[in-house]
């Protein structure tokens, strides 16, 4: 029997994509010698892509569709599409076309031989401004150094997964999520591919600055214990400077020069250090609460209103 391949594809309001990019992954397939079925996630657009999907899955039982009650975001949206994925190797791609269908020929020869893991870096992202440009470079530096393992500047979530890894994948449980970041922590075989991105053809991109940034600091909280610690570092550091500056203020004052500086003026420098230390460490703590706080109350991850094409045999859901 054929292997089969699964192709996961996030989408939120890609009306006009859906269309293009789902007749560019049929024409791939066409050539080769697999079964495949192509994954949408509707993330809770709010144009035309259920309807857009619903027609192309009328006509093809291999394009199928989970649609979300509402916009959950493209980690969750990911994730669900390889939670129900029934292929031996799995692919994750966007709707925009950013992703060039014609690469993933060369993912399936990688996986052929052996990789367990294809991953993408973009070498050059038309369109994509400066600042976001920097904030990527920016990231990557400080979270390869801050987190203990390695994820490429300009890794994306274009990737091809083998089945295994996959269902290992299937048992986190995490809320809080960063999907290529999970698949870099777990190691395995991994093969990596450059490609350079085109523009956007239709719509615009989703992703704004908030929930970047967001992503960023999950990324962060979900790898890093850093900056819990961080807040601990720097308390210590400035508890022992302005400790060592207090104890110079107080000996000039009290044994050389007692006008130099007033008690008051020696008090406020300290508080202000100390309520400083104070709110930083308040700050990060918070943090990790918070993300306490999203494990425990255990609410699913997403919620799929709808499943089309999906003939029922797919896994259980370990999440739902
Ligand atoms: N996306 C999604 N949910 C969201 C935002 C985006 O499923 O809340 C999808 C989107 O449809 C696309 C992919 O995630 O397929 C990448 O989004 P986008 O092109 O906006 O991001 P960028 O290209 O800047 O990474
Ligand atoms: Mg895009």
């Amino acid at each position: 029997m054929a292997k089969k391949i699964s192709v996961v594809i996030p989408a939120y309001n890609e009306e006009k994509n859906i269309p293009l990019v789902s007749q560019a992954i049929v024409d791939v397939f066409s050539s080769l010698p697999y079964a495949y079925e192509i994954i949408f996630v509707n993330d809770g657009s709010s144009d035309n892509s259920l309807l857009e999907l619903l027609r192309l899955g009328q006509s093809d039982h291999r394009i199928k569709c989970l649609d979300f009650s509402r916009n959950f975001g493209k980690e969750s949206a990911t994730s669900a599409g390889c939670h129900v994925a029934q292929g031996d190797a799995i692919i994750t791609m966007d709707a925009d076309l950013q992703h060039p269908p014609a690469l993933i020929l060369k993912f399936l020869q990688l996986w052929e031989q052996g990789a367990e893991v294809v991953y993408t870096v973009r070498k050059e992202n038309k369109g994509s401004s400066w600042i976001k440009k920097i904030f990527s470079k920016l990231f990557y530096f400080i979270f390869n150094r801050v987190s203990g393992m390695r994820t490429e500047s300009g890794s994306t979530d274009f990737r091809l997964m083998d089945k295994k890894v996959i269902e290992v994948f299937r048992k986190f449980p995490e809320r809080e999520r960063m999907f290529r970041g999970m698949i870099d922590w777990m190691g395995y075989k991994r093969e990596k591919v450059e490609f350079v991105a085109p523009e956007r053809i239709h719509g615009n991109a989703n992703y704004s600055y908030n929930k970047l940034f967001q992503l960023a600091l999950n990324s962060f909280t979900s790898f890093s214990l850093l900056p819990l610690r961080l807040a601990g570092y720097f308390g210590i550091f400035i508890t022992f400077v302005s400790g060592l500056l207090l104890a110079i203020m107080l000996i000039t004052d009290w044994f050389f020069n007692p006008t130099t500086f007033t008690p008051i003026a020696i008090l406020g420098v300290s508080n202000m250090f100390l309520i400083g230390i104070v709110l930083i460490s308040l700050g990060f703590i918070a943090l990790y609460i918070a993300r306490i706080h999203n494990e425990v109350i255990n609410r699913p991850l997403y919620i799929v209103r709808e499943k089309v094409n999906f003939d029922g045999e797919e896994k259980v859901d370990q999440l739902m």
